[in-house]
């Protein structure tokens, strides 16, 4: 019990520091610059001190305020480290890594922190990064291939691995031809190939693809009926996807039951 809790609050201040990490690859992944190098004030370019570095508490002590400039500083950075926080913490609840659940606490924190920039960087600039959804495609696919032991419930053959890629980028793709670009973007064929490269199987990829729909069609009920957005504004579904992703990844093996329940009516 004891265990548990110092590996949660362990878990906690990794995840806020893997959250500030994704603040940084997030805002370098846009302006193209460089993963190395200091951290700067985003208005004025002073060199951020050490002490200000700190996740989520440098923002609540400098009430999110340049102590130089004093611009405001994004609300991005305290939300993601917040958030990253919080899905580590999950993460290690799942799978504690001193109870032989490290292998799967690595991979389900990284591809996490990938969701997390990758959801930053859709809701902020309405940009999927491609090169970033490359490698947790292919972080996937050699846990898949090499550590498929690991995962008790899930263990995909070759087939199973190239259904869950098709079934989602054929779904998206399709789309994508009939409204030509206008219901969704390229992007969300590669996040959907990148997907089915993760979850392993075709029906995991079927129910991330539901929740996706789900959770993103109950966010856009909810930001029109609260006027944030408009009738006819574009709404970025990445953030639904990489929800409907990581639900899957932690749900999906209590969810898949009733798919197969639904299909056995249907054939
Ligand atoms: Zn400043």
């Amino acid at each position: 019990m004891t265990i548990l809790i110092v590996t949660l609050v362990f878990a906690f201040i990794l995840g806020a520091c893997l959250g500030s990490f994704a603040n940084v690859v997030a805002i370098r992944l846009h302006d193209m610059s460089s993963l190395m190098g200091r951290s700067r004030c985003p208005s004025c370019k002073k060199v951020l001190h050490p002490k200000h570095l700190v996740p989520i508490v440098s923002w609540l002590l400098l009430r999110g305020r340049c102590t130089d400039c004093r611009k405001p500083i994004h609300i991005q950075y305290p939300l993601v480290e917040g958030a990253m926080a919080i899905l580590t913490t999950v993460t290690a609840f799942r799978h504690p890594p001193l109870e032989g659940g490290v292998g799967m606490f690595l991979f389900e924190t990284l591809i996490a922190l990938g969701l997390v920039v990758i959801v930053v960087m859709d809701l902020r600039w309405k940009e999927l990064p491609l090169e970033l959804m490359g490698v947790l495609g292919v972080l996937g696919l050699v846990v898949h291939l090499t550590f498929a032991f690991v995962s008790a419930t899930i263990q995909p053959t070759l087939i199973s691995i190239i259904l869950a890629v098709a079934v989602p980028v054929a779904f998206f793709g399709i789309q994508w031809l009939v409204s030509r670009g206008r219901w969704i973007g390229s992007g969300d064929i590669w996040m959907g190939g990148m997907m089915g490269l993760v979850l392993g199987t075709w029906q995991m990829s079927v129910i991330a693809v539901y929740l996706a729909y789900v959770v993103g069609g109950v966010a856009v009920l909810s930001l029109l009926f609260t006027g944030v957005v408009k009738r006819g504004m574009r709404v970025p579904f990445g953030p639904a996807l990489a929800t409907g992703l990581l639900l899957t990844m932690w749900f999906g093996d209590r969810i898949e039951p009733y798919l197969s329940y639904a299909f056995s009516f249907a054939t």
